[in-house]
């Protein structure tokens, strides 16, 4: 069974390019990257969703691994937002892998923001 240890970023961008050719969606499976960014928003709204109005003791339920049912939503979620940034990526033309790790060497050097959460 395929899994985060076994797949690579280039493979899942081609799964969701083969979804997309089998739904119809797209010219030859690519999506406009405009409506894909702004698909991409209305998902993460939906994973925002499933915190809406959690208390303290929800959240640390959920963080402690003690909330299958939101749990599997919020994934359900993240998958959408996932898939639309793997087609992001493709269609534009950027390594995700290279942009993250670029992106945490910049953090790593630059000096903590003010305000910037301790935990
Ligand atoms: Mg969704």
């Amino acid at each position: 069974m395929r899994n985060d240890g076994n797949t690579t970023l280039d493979e899942l961008k081609e799964d969701v390019r083969q979804l997309c050719l089998r739904k119809g969606w797209g010219v030859e499976g690519v999506q406009d990257v405009q409506h894909v960014a702004m698909a991409m928003t209305v998902e993460m709204s939906e994973l925002l969703e499933h915190f809406q109005w959690l208390d303290h003791e929800d959240v640390v339920r959920l963080m402690e691994g003690n909330d299958p049912e939101r749990s599997a939503l919020i994934a359900e979620e993240f998958a959408d937002v996932m898939m639309y940034g793997l087609q992001l990526a493709r269609t534009l033309g950027f390594d995700i892998t290279g942009e993250i790790l670029r992106k945490i060497d910049i953090v790593d050097h630059r000096p903590p923001k003010a305000g910037s959460p301790k935990r």
